[in-house]
Parts: structure tokens; sequence; C-alpha cells
């Protein structure tokens, strides 16, 4: 390792997601590791501009390995948006003596990390935090499995009210872009239908398929609804239509909400956050930047940032099929 940079900065940017504390302390120990100097970065870029720095060491991350949140404070900066933010952020990096930087966040994080390189080749390197899991070049973001906990869990307890009711359920997740939320959690907490943004199932598909849940004998269903599905209804309104064209159903609606970012990450995303840490730091010193740490398969791997930012994910349609599967 070339150990050219002796000070890395490490923010939170965007929305918050558990596991940014868990990445947070890997950044900062394996800082210690390799004896250069940690900076925590408060408010993301807005705390970049303002030069809101701490130093911190191995242990200003005790016990935060388990918490949800970001003890850096996450933010949205309009200001970093304009080359007079970020030449004031950079001045503020220069002075600090800070010649690395780790920028925990979603793609636009990512494309502000982006910007700020190729205006001043300041040297970063992104983690995706984001419970949305909408990142190429991961397949896991951090937050999205402890989400995804988060949500069978408060669906679990659902049903048990919708089962002794014979109700019908909507609960609405998280995902104005991306359905893997409500994909993979309908799937895991046995949901009747799954609306995604991806794609559009129709009203009438929606309707023919309570038709047929009732018929074959369910008392009570689930159907998990992204936000941004394409139905071109919203959930209220959904519920309303449903009920108009089938009496027989007492729709309920659930909308999950900010739950769905909090909690203690689960030990998946822990585990994530500690190697997506290491590599982040590892890969700075060893030169490189521009890059976004990502998991591919079980190894941990390198995405350039242009390249994050640009392309989409896709949803695993196997995923859609098992689903109508599981729904029979
Ligand atoms: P989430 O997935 O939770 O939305 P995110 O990282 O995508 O997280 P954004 O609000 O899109 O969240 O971006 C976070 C911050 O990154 C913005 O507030 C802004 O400071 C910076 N940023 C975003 N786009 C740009 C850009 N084009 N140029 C400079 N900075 C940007």
């Amino acid at each position: 390792m070339s150990k050219t940079i002796k000070k890395i900065g490490v923010l939170t940017s965007g929305g918050d997601s558990p596991g940014m504390n868990a990445a947070i302390r890997a950044v900062v120990r394996t800082c210690a590791y390799h004896h250069i100097e940690c900076i925590g970065i408060y408010r993301g870029y807005q705390g970049m501009i303002e030069g809101d720095f701490k130093e911190m060491g191995p242990r200003s991350v005790n016990n935060i390995v388990n918490k949800g949140g970001t003890i850096l404070k996450s933010a949205r900066s309009k200001e970093f948006m304009t080359p007079e933010g970020r030449k004031k952020a950079h001045q503020n990096l220069i002075t600090a003596g800070i010649d690395g930087l780790v920028v925990i966040g979603g793609d636009g994080s990512f494309t502000g990390a982006e910007v700020f390189n190729s205006e001043y080749g300041f040297p970063v390197m992104g983690i995706p935090g984001t419970i949305d899991n909408d990142i190429y070049g991961t397949s896991f973001t951090l937050g999205y499995d402890t989400a995804l906990n988060t949500v069978i869990e408060v669906i679990d307890k659902i049903r048990d009210t919708a089962s002794s009711h014979n109700r019908l359920f909507f609960v609405e997740v998280m995902g104005r872009d991306a359905g893997h939320i409500a994909l993979n959690a309908g799937i895991g907490a046995g949901a009747e239908e799954i609306l995604i943004p991806e794609e559009n199932l129709g009203l009438e598909r929606l309707l023919d398929s309570l038709k047929k849940s009732k018929a074959s004998g369910k008392s009570s269903s689930i159907v998990v609804i992204a936000e941004g599905d394409k139905i071109g209804k919203n959930v209220f309104e959904l519920k309303d239509y449903v009920e108009a064209n089938l009496p027989e159903y007492d729709v309920r609606v659930s909308v999950l909400g900010h739950m769905q970012r909090g909690g203690s990450p689960s030990c998946f995303d822990r585990v994530l956050a500690s190697r997506l840490g290491v590599k982040a730091v590892e890969s700075l010193l060893e030169g490189k930047s521009n890059y976004m740490v990502g998991l591919s398969g079980d190894k941990i791997n390198l995405t350039p940032l242009e390249h994050a930012i640009k392309n989409h994910t896709e949803i695993d349609r196997e995923l859609l099929r098992v689903s109508e599967i599981m729904s029979t």
C-alpha cells in the first residue's frame, strides 16, 4: 500500500440507512489500522462546506455497530450543487489536511462526489448506503437487508389482524423507482399480489387475482405496494377502487413510511458495512479513486462511480414468477 494519503474524511449523505454507522466505524478503524488520520464530516456535503469536522479514532466509534441512523448525521445540500459551494468545501478539506474522501450515500451523493472529483481531482470513494437497493454495481446496498426484515416483521403482524377479520390489507412500502423491497418482502411475507414500479400489473389483473384468491378459499389477503408503482392510483384510491368493484372485500391500508429506515442493522448489513469500509479505505491507500465499493457474488468489488450513477439495477424477473406461483 503506497500510503501517499495521510488523512481521510468520511461523511454520510442523502437518506440515512441502517448500517451507515457500521460503515463509519469500519472506515475509522481501517484508517487507524493503517496509521493514518480520519476526520468525521458532519451533515454530509453541507458540513463539508461549513467545516463541521471532528477527528475520529478507533474509540470514537465504540458501540455504534448495532445502531441505526448515522452518528455523523446526514443532509441534502443545495449549496454543494453550486460551483461556489464545492469551492468552499474543497478549501475546507485542504485547510484540514484531508486528502481522501469516503462518501456513504446513494446515487445523488455519488454524483456529488464525481463532480467534486472531476473539478478538483480529489480522491473519492463511495459506499452504497440506501434501503432501496437500487444502485448499479452492488447486489446489496447498506440497509436493504435490515429494511426487508423490518417490513416482513410488520406484515406478519398485519396478517394476524387481517386473518382475524377476513380483511384485505394494502401495505405500502418504500421504493419510488425500484420495487426490490416490495418484491422481496412481498414474497417473504407471503403477499397475494405485489405492485412494483418496474411492472404495470393493471387494475383488471389485480381484481381478477383478488377474485381468484377469494374463490380459492383464502379468507384474508395482503397486497404489497411499492410507493412508486405504476398502476395509476395511490394506495387510498386503489382501496376505493377495489371496494367499489369487489364489495365483498373490506380493505384496510397501512403505509409503513419512515420506520423502514430505522432500527438496528441486521448481521448481514453489519458485515457488509465492515467489508465495504475496509475496501474503501484500502483502495484510496492503493491510489484508486472515483469508484464505488460493492458486493458482487460473495466478493467485494469496485465499480467506477460514473457507471454506478448512470446505470440502473434491474428487477429479477424470476422473482415475479416465484411470487405468482406462491400466490396460487
Ligand atoms: P437517497 O438514495 O436516500 O435519495 P442520495 O444520495 O441519492 O440518497 P440525494 O439527495 O439525491 O440523495 O443527494 C445527496 C446530496 O448529494 C445532495 O443533497 C447534494 O448535496 C449532492 N448532489 C446530488 N446531486 C448532485 C450534483 N449533480 N452535483 C453536486 N452535488 C450533488
